[in-house]
Formats: C-alpha cells, structure tokens, sequence
C-alpha cells in the first residue's frame, strides 16, 4: 500500500498503524486491513488526510471516525 505524507500522518496520529518510516507505516497498514480492502483504504486514507485530518489544523469537529481515533488531542480541534 502506497503511504504519501496523507496516509503517513493519518495512520500516526489515529494509531492505525504507526511507524517511524513510510516502510513501517506500510507493514503495519498490510497487517491491519485485509487485502480486498487495501486499495480502497488507501485511497480513504489519502482523502480524509487532505480533507479532514489535515496537518495543521484537523478538521475533528467533521470527522467520520472520531469516535475510533486515538489522536490524544482530538478534542481540542473538535470545539474549532
Ligand atoms: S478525529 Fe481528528 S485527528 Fe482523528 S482522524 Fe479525525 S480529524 Fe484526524
């Protein structure tokens, strides 16, 4: 799975699937999402990262999964 600065950060900051490098991200997205769903979870993870989970100021209030997140800020951006 192709992981951009997008699914990079998503994956980090929900704790999906961490990692210090775009090679450990990728392992550990392939551990968690099973292989029929890979190319549509890549391309949910790039959208939501450009749309709504976005680097500076994420958009939490907006979010679909807040309720699954474990960004330990969430609640912060969610009162923007
Ligand atoms: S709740 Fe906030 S931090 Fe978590 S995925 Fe949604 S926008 Fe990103």
């Amino acid at each position: 799975m192709a992981v951009d600065t997008h699914v990079f950060r998503v994956s980090n900051r929900t704790k999906i699937a961490k990692g210090k490098t775009v090679q450990e991200v990728e392992k550990n997205l392939l551990k968690r999402v099973p292989s029929e769903y890979a190319y549509n979870a890549h391309h949910w993870l790039v959208l939501l990262g450009r749309y709504i989970c976005k680097a500076n100021k994420p958009r939490c209030d907006l979010c679909k999964i807040f309720s699954l997140c474990e960004f330990e800020n969430k609640f912060l951006f969610r009162k923007i």
